[in-house]
């Protein structure tokens, strides 16, 4: 079982990951782009039962209705994505592992809210919202 260790930038929050992601993601949305920062967000989505903080606690913020993002309040870095509707599963911030090359995004969801001048990969699958 392959063991995924990350956390954020001055390492005051760290978690594990036990066993592979089910999927990886780039999301275009307006969410995820205010909550980081960035222009579009890899993430990861693993079982919740694999997930486990090892160092540190993350802040909390309620993005949305029924949705709990964490980030370091210290340095800042968004790490978790989790919904109340999936209480299974919870989307690690792919840029946070300690080796983030090994996970490539297969999908990019959200591109209805896309950047104009953010380019899609045409290699990847692209969906309007979320979902397959
Ligand atoms: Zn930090
Ligand atoms: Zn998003």
């Amino acid at each position: 079982m392959s063991i995924e260790a990350g956390g954020c930038f001055c390492a005051a929050v760290r978690y594990r990951v036990d066993g592979a992601p089910t999927a990886s993601a780039i999301c275009h949305c307006r969410s995820c782009r205010q909550a980081s920062g960035a222009a579009a967000v890899a993430w990861l989505t693993v079982p919740l039962a694999n997930f486990h903080w090892t160092h540190g606690t993350p802040r909390t913020h309620r993005s949305s209705p029924g949705v709990e993002r964490t980030f370091c309040e210290r340095c800042g870095t968004p790490l978790t994505y989790a919904r109340d509707t999936l209480p299974g599963t919870i989307d690690v911030t792919t840029a946070s592992l300690d080796d983030p090359a090994r996970f490539p995004p297969t999908r990019e969801v959200w591109v209805a809210e896309k950047l104009p001048w953010q380019r899609l990969d045409p290699s990847l699958a692209h969906r309007t919202a979320e979902g397959d």
